[in-house]
């Protein structure tokens, strides 16, 4: 049976022939094709391919009517790839790696013109790249990063998490910043997947721990009636299973004396589902060592609820596509009734991430939602400012600078 997306071809049958627009790419999920050229006026046998193989993307990727003729040579089943698949997916390649793509793709197109002899156009014409920008930004980016930390060029900022009741400062978010000399801000979502890339995650990571810690420090050496509020710190989906993570946090708390419950460590659902046995066993030293754990962006994964409940959790982060849409979005709603009522199951703290508006605000709260982190309470701020904001809070401590 023929479907759109599957195509069975007979031996000798045509997939498309060289001229023709470029639609879509294949991959051949049984039999043996052959492709080849009659530009010169004479066939020329280019290459077969079997089962696994893709074929059709180049033209794809340069924009160009298909170059070659493709025909079965065995019975075929064929697998469908809609053109704007393979160009979404191109356009969010790492940088690095999509020029050097496209840096092949240009000299194969030259050094088959040439061959064919009708290169004349352009022959030695200087190629360049289409986001040369941007590559150059990353590998800036790249190379930048460790000597960047040494510099002193990274920092951290913490937005308040509230309880929206009164709107008093439970905990707060721990925030990377990198103001890089010839670039600029950078923005933490480009540089930590980078930093994952190359394996200097651990140190900046190392630096949040012992930035956030060094803040609970300060935090908790004033004396107080009720605990201080907690801080969260984002842990990579790479470094949740390694035990290195656990160790250091296991020093931190002791060299800087702070309360475990008060440092609490952030995760998404997807990094959890990197190595789960690693991840879970580093998770049950963290909880028998008395750290918190939230699970960011929830909502956005695949999460097996029954491994969310093997996991000793406090709290689950709902995140701000649902949060900040309930109040316009039947489903976002739904969606967002359905999470509390699991908290609720779990006993873990619900919380609402990007709260921008009151509107956003009235309709998370008319689901009884209580904990919120957004713009509309605070926006992400320096150490400092935040012990002076926890300081003027009424009816909590007074948190004076210790110098
Ligand atoms: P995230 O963990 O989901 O952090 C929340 C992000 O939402 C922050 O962006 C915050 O500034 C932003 N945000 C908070 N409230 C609002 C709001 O009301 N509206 C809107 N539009 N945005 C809001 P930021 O600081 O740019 O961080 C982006 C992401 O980078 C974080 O998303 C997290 O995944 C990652 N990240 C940041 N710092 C670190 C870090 O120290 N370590 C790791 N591993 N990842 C980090
Ligand atoms: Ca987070
Ligand atoms: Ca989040």
């Amino acid at each position: 049976m023929q479907t759109s997306t599957e195509i069975l071809l007979a031996p000798g049958d045509i997939l498309y022939r060289e001229g023709d627009p470029n639609e879509c790419a294949y991959v051949i999920e049984t039999g043996e094709i052959v492709l080849y050229s009659e530009a010169t006026g004479r066939r020329v046998d280019c290459e077969r391919r079997g089962a696994g193989s893709i074929v059709g993307e180049l033209s794809i990727l340069t924009g160009q009517p298909r170059a070659v003729t493709v025909e079965a040579v065995t019975p075929c089943r064929i697998f469908r790839i809609p053109a704007d698949q393979i160009l979404n997916r191109f356009e969010r390649l790492d940088p690095v790696l999509r020029a050097c793509i496209e840096t092949s793709i240009s000299f194969t197109g030259t050094f088959t013109r040439q061959l064919r002899g009708d290169g004349a156009e352009a022959p030695f014409a200087p190629s360049t790249l289409r986001n040369s920008d941007d590559l150059l930004d990353e590998l800036r980016v790249e190379a930048d990063i460790l000597k960047g930390l040494e510099q002193g060029q990274f920092s951290m900022v913490y937005q308040p998490i509230v309880d929206m009741r009164d709107t008093s400062i439970v905990g707060a978010e721990a925030l990377m910043r990198w103001e890089h000399p010839a670039l600029g801000a950078v923005s933490p979502l480009r540089f930590i997947r980078v930093a994952e890339a190359m394996g200097s995650i651990g140190k900046l990571t190392e630096f949040a721990l012992t930035e956030a810690c060094t803040l609970l420090q300060q935090i908790e050496r004033i004396p107080a009636d009720t605990p201080g509020p907690y801080v969260s710190v984002n842990i990579s989906g790479t470094e949740i299973a390694q035990g290195s993570l656990v160790d250091l946090v296991t020093m931190l708390v002791e060299v800087k004396g702070i309360r475990p419950g008060a440092l609490r460590l952030e995760v998404t659902e997807t990094a959890l589902c990197h190595d789960r046995e690693r991840a879970a066993r580093n998770l049950a030293r963290l909880r028998d060592l008395g750290c918190g754990l939230s699970i960011d962006d929830f909502g956005t994964g695949f999460s097996n609820l029954a491994y969310l409940k093997l996991l000793p959790l406090t709290a689950l982060k709902i995140d701000r596509s649902f949060a900040a849409d309930v109040a316009d979005n039947l489903t976002s709603r739904s969606i967002v009734s359905m999470l509390l009522g699991l908290g609720r199951d779990l006993d873990v703290d619900i919380i609402a991430e990007g709260l921008e508006t009151q509107r956003d605000v009235d309709a998370i709260r008319a689901l009884d939602c209580v904990l919120a982190q957004g713009f509309f309470f605070h926006r992400p701020m320096p150490a400092d400012r935040l012990l002076a904001t926890l300081g003027a809070q009424p009816g909590r401590r007074a948190i004076r600078r210790i110098a």
